[in-house]
């Protein structure tokens, strides 16, 4: 491509295999990003597609967008296939981040730039760089939101006056652990909750406390549900209360709080059901904070994050460094990754309303209904 480029012939659009990369020169018609999505079980990896897509549409690139059914060889393939068309640059969340290294490297050896979307690619120094939301924060704010419905922090989220004693029994969940976010997701949780636990005014019944045992792989609902319920069998067979669960994300909060209801807890917070907490603010989730079900999620902007990764794509198929706002937080194991944090916003019953109604990310009309 670089005797491409000397000649002045357009270097990218899928002249023959392994013609990749940007040419600062060509036209966006004439350049094709390859966007590697991971799966369409979650809402928000749909809706963060369809933003992709469209932002760089609109910028008239074309777009080869696959979506990998959180099967990781499928989505090698996917890549391997976006490399060997031709593409400008990649876009990649990942199942698993740290297996697409020999995609990276074959990448590199092109000259392909690599955005790693949301979820940071490891052990590979062929990452240039990654777009997400401050994701320790997303844990810290989820362990705030489980404390407020639990009593102990006021709207402040400082120490509540009329805090419960004590103690209070909750369960803890973790995402997949091949995806680095569920590791500060769950760093941002537990070092909050962490004074309480030491105090004794949290217990945790289970003893089940650690990443491993907490973790739900692939982030699969169904997983979450059974393992609630295995808990709920295990160690609430003698009518101990279960106060909260933290639970990292909508989908298997929702497991969770169908494994509560199907023991007869709840149906609704006011009627028993524990605190459940969550994130993506998914409007099946949005609905069930509306009706007083689950009790809090973390939303993330979608559409802000699309544009932020098509702003960094265009800034490196110019030839230039996108703009980083962290440069220190994203080590992925071989090198720190530059990084464009986004901040997140805690939702509950009181807030949902304001942050996601009245800004126009649902209408009345889907909370009502959870579509
Ligand atoms: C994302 C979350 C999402 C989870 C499961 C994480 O990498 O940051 O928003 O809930 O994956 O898809």
């Amino acid at each position: 491509s670089v005797a491409a480029a000397a000649l002045g012939l357009a270097a990218c659009g899928g002249e023959g295999a392994g013609s990749g990369g940007p040419d600062p020169d060509a036209a966006p018609s004439d350049q094709t990003v390859g966007v590697a999505m991971p799966t369409e079980t979650y809402e928000r990896w749909v809706a963060d597609g369809a933003n992709i897509k469209k932002g760089l549409e609109d910028k008239g690139y074309k777009v080869d967008m696959q979506y990998a059914q959180d099967d990781i060889p499928t989505q090698q393939q996917q890549i391997d296939q976006m490399i060997n068309s031709g593409v400008a640059a990649l876009l990649i969340a990942s199942i698993d981040g740290a297996s697409l290294s020999a995609q990276l490297d074959n990448a590199a050896s092109q000259g392909i730039p690599v955005v790693a979307y949301d979820r940071l690619l490891t052990d590979s120094e062929n990452v240039d760089f990654y777009v997400t939301f401050d994701n320790y924060k997303v844990g810290v704010s989820q362990a705030n939101a489980l404390m407020f419905g639990l009593g102990l922090l006021d709207e402040e989220f400082e120490p509540a006056d009329d805090a419960p004693e004590g103690p209070l029994n909750v369960e803890l969940f973790a995402g997949s652990l091949d995806d680095n976010n569920a590791h500060l997701f769950w760093k941002g949780a537990i070092d909050t909750l962490q004074p309480y636990l030491d105090d004794g005014t949290l217990v945790v019944p289970s003893k089940q406390t650690d990443i491993e045992q907490a973790a739900t792989q692939r982030w699969e609902q169904e997983t979450a549900q059974k393992r609630m319920e295995t808990l709920l069998t295990t160690y609430y067979n003698s009518g101990e209360e279960l106060s909260g669960v933290l639970a990292p994300a909508d989908p298997l909060s929702r497991g969770i709080i169908n494994a509560l209801q199907n023991t007869g807890r709840g149906p609704t917070i006011e009627e028993g059901l524990p605190i459940v907490t969550g994130q993506d603010a998914e409007i099946a989730s949005i609905k069930l904070i509306a009706d007083g079900v689950q009790h809090s999620t973390i939303f993330k902007d979608t559409r802000e994050l699309a544009e932020r990764a098509i702003v960094a794509c265009e800034s490196m198929l110019k030839g230039e460094d996108p703009e980083a706002n962290d440069t220190e937080t994203y080590d992925n194991g071989v090198k720190v990754v530059p990084s464009y944090l986004l901040p997140v916003q805690m939702v509950l019953e009181s807030n949902y309303e304001e942050i996601l109604v009245e800004s126009g990310y649902y209408t009345e009309e889907q909370v009502e209904s959870g579509q």
